[in-house]
């Protein structure tokens, strides 16, 4: 019989892998929005969002309410890594009729006891009148919390029953009281269950605590959770302390099968039979109460005090945790248990010692498995949500089972590394309990509040409003009207190229064309055939070294030449004599479609003696000096015209092109009457805006901040391309690494030192936002780029980062959506219409591979331009197809 109530205390491991999947079920049950009403498990957000880090320094005050009395604290930290806080305290009695009372008597009285704490404690650093002093309120009661100093008591518990507090906000309530008091430099910053403050208190320097146990009376757990899976908070960024009141585990039955008659006994005596089936299991309130249950079957039984009268156990609560405790953790023979049960009245032999020490061993020991099922659940599921392979963490431990039973903690160690292999668990004592980590909630509190302003002080110039936007649309559509105008072209920062491509696909073009891809990440040489069928391609990228892109212009096409022959060569084409189209990406004064004069370089070229020459002639030349003879150029255009043609293949509607890649532009279709600087009247033509110079005039200055600067300084081309050098690949990733210096600097990221590789220029690769701004939170991506940087990155560097490249990219988004509002509009207003539909051509890395630049850019352009439908189609290989269908379209029209 001994052996067999032994052997349902003792639960198996495959038991104990099953429950702690059903806790982890349990707590996402808690967690989602959909089933946090039913759930037992009910994962409360505390708003708690980050742990001490140790440079919390100042003085904090606590008040902590408890069953018959008030706390109150006053804690001194002194940004050392929270090693030594010095601690004031006073305790007050709390009477009876307050607790029944009314509520606003429950917190004057609160208030008072404040007020005369304070008066009695003031010292030369804490008696400045002046300085505003912290509070943090420890309520441990049901609340429903919606911010770290709003919560709205749900309902009473422990006795007291206060009228006119339910469904009001307390925090608010003891502010008032406090205000009467006239102690108005006492802020009340925090509110929290006494779970969290375990948690704090166990953080020092270095060495987060991320993960509350207590295991008392009753017992509970709290740990730091991906802020984005708690539901039922709006917080959606870092991490957030939940309370999981894990006590009511079981509460659906989940447990029912491991529930022995005892425990069934303990269950139906207690006050709230049914519910808090974890808690009864493990809360020391309980685990005489069991021992007391079990030890009356087994004397029913026989199996133990044979022939003793065992009345003396039949009252509830005779047999105490502290029985239990000296009973089990006596090692050395029976002596002690006999004593104990002597003292309860029983006249036990020798063989009745041994017994109920097993039988208290065994819910010992059952307890304390069951808080590793409870803990593992939580580190699989930290590990797992935090997309890590395996966990470090450190895991505050307070509470009477955990002080008072001496096998606890190996237990706790031993079966929690057994149910999650993948975790390490460090169990760290908690020191001082709750009042505290009131302290540290309250101090980290305004650690974070000081530094989100001066986040945002470094951030907010690159938050750009609604008005900003519209000015941003006004400036450019101005500049384009200079652009367009004959006799302001030559001072317009937006050049508004007349490109000599009077029309669109019409999908009837046919034909072999050979095309060039100049101006882009490659060069690349190209075959098309546009049939029936549709168009194919063929084509060779090659790679032209800096020294030909900087050198003279004469070597810079030859090379190209080179390389088409080499390509022609390869395609075994080289009889054929086709139409050529020049995808050529700077920007140019056309003179016509076979006639371009290069304004100026961009995107790290200056090939020497080509401003102001035609291109077309240039290449030309250089077929002739290498004997090549069967070019036949026909046509040169820019990227942004190629992708508009491409996309017009298959969509009518496409009279748009924009490119967000290397650099950044637009063309559209303007109509001919009011391009001023072409003769003509008649139809339209496709103007190439080369807007990524929109500004070089002055006319943004507003707009751009300190780390615009410093990226524009450092270019090849200072002053010029300021619009561009706001969007584009070429640059988000060096403003990004420039606004990590200053953050660095203002002591906000990496503890304030820079690496040695974040000072080297452009090593911060626009491509790194788009993984940093991937969907939920990659740690683990951010985690990779900070480490190729040679950064050491705590959790809140990397949300920091990634908020830094949010902005970087938001505000790139957009002004590109400010800039086509522009285009948008005027081409509605062009054709006197009400609502315009179009659509755009987009090409560019940037935009397609970029986790929310075309989403921001759409939403944005909704917003600014309402009266435009306007649909976007990624162009594929824009600048090898669209200088065939501008060969091909010109030969047409012709
Ligand atoms: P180009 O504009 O020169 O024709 P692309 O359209 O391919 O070439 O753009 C290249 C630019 O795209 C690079 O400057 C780089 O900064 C950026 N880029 C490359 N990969 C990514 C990525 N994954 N996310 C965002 N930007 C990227
Ligand atoms: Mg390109």
């Amino acid at each position: 019989q001994i052996q067999r109530a032994l052997r349902s205390l003792c639960i198996p491991l495959e038991r104990l892998h099953i429950m702690k999947g059903h806790m982890i079920q349990d707590m996402c049950k808690g967690l989602s929005r959909q089933t946090h009403a039913q759930a037992k498990v009910r994962m409360l957000p505390t708003y708690l969002c980050s742990t001490p880090n140790g440079t919390e320094k100042g003085n904090f005050l606590v008040v902590e309410l408890c069953q018959n009395q008030v706390r109150t604290l006053l804690v001194t930290l002194f940004g050392d890594g929270n090693v030594s806080p010095q601690i004031v305290y006073k305790i007050f009695d709390l009477p009876d009729d307050i607790t029944h009372g009314e509520g606003e008597a429950l917190f004057d009285f609160i208030a008072q006891c404040v007020s005369q704490f304070l008066a009695e404690t003031t010292s030369p650093d804490t008696g400045s009148s002046e300085e505003r002093l912290p509070l943090g309120f420890v309520f441990p009661f049901t609340c429903k919390q919606t911010q770290l100093d709003k919560a709205e008591l749900i309902s009473w518990s422990k006795g007291f029953s206060c009228s006119g507090v339910v469904g009001k906000d307390v925090v608010q309530m003891l502010q008032s009281a406090i205000n009467k008091q006239e102690l108005s430099r006492v802020d009340v910053v925090a509110l929290m269950n006494d779970t969290v403050g375990t948690l704090m208190t166990c953080s020092t320097e270095g060495r987060p605590c991320e993960i509350a146990v207590v295991a008392d009376k009753g017992s509970n757990c709290c740990f730091m959770a991906e802020a984005y899976l708690v539901e039922t908070a709006e917080e959606t960024s870092g991490r957030m302390c939940v309370n999981t009141e894990w006590g009511c585990f079981g509460d659906d039955g989940t447990l029912n099968d491991i529930f022995t008659p005892y425990d069934v006994s303990v269950d139906e005596e207690s006050c709230n039979p049914g519910k808090k089936r974890f808690e009864k299991l493990v809360g020391t309130l309980y685990l005489g109460e069991i021992v007391r249950h079990a030890l009356i079957a087994l004397a029913a039984e026989k199996a133990i005090f044979t022939g003793i009268d065992i009345a003396v156990l039949k009252e509830k609560g005779v047999f105490t945790i502290q029985h239990v405790l000296d009973i089990s953790n006596n090692e050395d023979g029976t002596t002690v248990v006999k004593r104990v049960l002597e003292v309860l009245g029983l006249q036990p032999n020798e063989r009745d010692c041994g017994r109920v020490q097993q039988i208290c061993r065994a819910v010992m020991g059952r307890a304390a498995t069951l808080h590793a099922v409870g803990l593992s659940a939580i580190l699989s599921y930290m590990c797992q949500t935090r997309d890590l392979e395996s966990l470090m963490v450190n895991v505050g431990v307070e509470g009477e089972l955990y002080t008072g039973y001496n096998r606890f903690e190996e237990i706790l160690q031993s079966v929690s590394r057994l149910l999650s292999p993948e975790c390490m668990a460090t169990l760290l004592p908690s020191r001082d309990g709750s009042g505290r980590g009131a302290a540290m909630v309250t101090a980290v509190a305004l650690r974070l509040a000081a530094q989100r302003r001066m986040v945002n002080e470094v951030l907010g110039p690159l938050r750009l409003t609604r008005a900003d936007l519209e000015k941003v649309q006004a400036l450019m559509r101005q500049e384009m009207e200079r652009g367009l105008g004959k006799s302001t072209n030559a001072t317009a920062s937006v050049r508004m190229l007349p490109t000599y491509v009077t029309h669109t696909p019409d999908g009837t073009e046919r034909g072999d064309f050979l095309a060039l891809d100049l101006g882009g990440t490659n060069f690349r040489v190209l075959v098309v055939r546009v049939t029936e069928q549709g168009i194919s391609m063929a084509s060779e990228i090659y790679v032209i070294p800096v020294a030909i892109m900087q050198g003279t212009g004469e070597k810079l096409f030859d090379h190209i030449i080179d390389c088409i022959i080499d390509f022609q060569k390869k395609q075994n084409m080289m009889t054929q004599k086709l139409p050529l189209g020049f995808t050529f990406s700077f920007p140019c004064q056309q003179v016509g479609l076979d006639k371009a004069l290069l304004l100026t370089w961009t995107k790290g070229f200056t090939a020497s003696g080509c401003v102001g020459q035609d291109v077309v002639q240039l290449l030309r030349d250089a077929a002739r000096r290498k004997q090549h003879t069967g070019l036949q150029v026909v046509a040169l255009l820019n990227d942004t015209v190629g992708t508009m043609m491409s996309c017009g293949y298959d969509d009518p509607k496409c009279e748009i092109g924009l490119i967000v890649g290397t650099g950044t532009n637009a063309c559209y279709m303007e109509e001919m009457k009011n391009v001023g600087t072409v003769e003509g009247d008649e139809g339209r033509m496709c103007i190439n805006m080369e807007w990524g110079a929109f500004g070089d005039n002055g006319c943004l200055d507003h707009i751009f901040t300190h780390f615009d600067r410093v990226v524009d300084e450092t270019t090849i081309n200072p002053g010029k391309q300021r619009f561009e050098k706001l969007i584009s690949g070429m640059y988000l990733g060096e403003i990004v690494r420039q606004i990590l210096l200053v953050m660095t600097e203002k002591q906000l990221m990496f503890q304030g030192k820079p690496s040695p590789k974040l000072l080297t220029r452009n090593i911060f690769q626009t491509k790194f936002l788009s993984s940093i701004e991937v969907n939920g939170l990659a740690l683990r991506q951010i985690r990779t780029i900070l480490n190729e940087l040679d950064l050491e990155a705590s959790f809140e560097d990397s949300l920091l980062l990634r908020e830094v490249c949010q902005t970087v990219s938001l505000r790139a988004a957009q002004l590109c959506a400010a800039g086509l509002a522009a285009v948008v509009e005027k081409m509605r207003e062009n054709r006197g219409l009400d609502q315009l539909s179009v659509s755009v051509g987009v090409d560019g890395t940037l935009y397609k591979l970029h986790p929310c630049f075309s989403k921001n850019l759409q939403k944005t352009l909704k917003d600014l331009a309402p009266n435009c439908d306007v649909a976007f189609h990624l162009s594929e290989d824009g600048s090898g197809k669209g200088a065939a269908l501008v060969a091909a379209v010109a030969s047409r029209a012709a």
